[in-house]
């Protein structure tokens, strides 16, 4: 059989996105938590590290001349600019994961999603969706660690992200970390077959 060169990722890639605040960090800890042997790729960014965060695990962070080069050197599966900073996926580790036949998951942005959609369509895109629009003010009103200006620009992104969710092949609804975290665990062993695409 001709090897199929149309998508750079086979199946079993499967994408959380939603709106920041929502939960997708708080939501993909508790998978990992519960199932450690969940593989989630680390993104590149070229934010600051924030107080407890450790590089190479929750992020590479790189600066802002090394984001370029892999960029030009096509090092990224997707990549989105982002209330200033700029997040990537690296691509490689993701091909290699998927290469064992085993399931790999991106825990981005919108714009990324959309990316990966373009890219490998098909990636299972799961839109983390907040209970209700006041609890994600809230909740996003709730992050000491940031300026007001900061909070407000991710508010604004939030908005707009929110109408995204038609975009996506299943919306869960993050009325209960537990809960949502099941789901999702229930998506990524799920095959592709049985995903329910929109
Ligand atoms: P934070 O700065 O709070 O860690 O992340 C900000 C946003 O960037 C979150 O919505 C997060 O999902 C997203 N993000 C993290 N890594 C990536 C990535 O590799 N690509 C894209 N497109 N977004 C990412």
């Amino acid at each position: 059989m001709p090897t199929d060169h149309r998508s750079p990722v086979p199946a079993r890639l499967t994408v959380l996105s939603g709106p920041s605040g929502v939960g997708k960090g708080t939501v993909v800890a508790e998978v990992r938590r519960r199932y450690p042997e969940v593989w989630l790729s680390v993104s590149v960014t070229t934010r600051a590290r924030r107080p407890g965060e450790v590089d190479g695990v929750h992020y590479h962070f790189v600066d802002g001349a090394e984001f370029d080069r892999l960029i030009a050197e096509d090092g990224l599966l997707e990549w989105a600019e982002y209330a200033g900073n700029r997040y990537g996926t690296p691509a490689a580790p993701v091909r290699e994961r998927l290469a064992t036949g085993a399931p790999a998951l991106l825990e981005i942005e919108l714009q990324g999603a959309r990316q990966v959609r373009a890219r490998a369509p098909e990636a299972q895109l799961v839109f983390l969706a907040p209970p209700s629009w006041g609890e994600l003010e809230r909740r996003l009103a709730g992050r000491g660690s940031e300026t007001r200006d900061v909070q407000e620009r991710r508010l604004a992104i939030a908005q707009a992200e929110l109408d995204a969710a038609g975009e996506f092949d299943v919306v869960v609804v993050n009325d209960d970390v537990a809960r949502a975290a099941d789901e999702l665990v229930s998506l990524l062993a799920a095959p592709s077959s049985e995903r329910t695409v929109g």
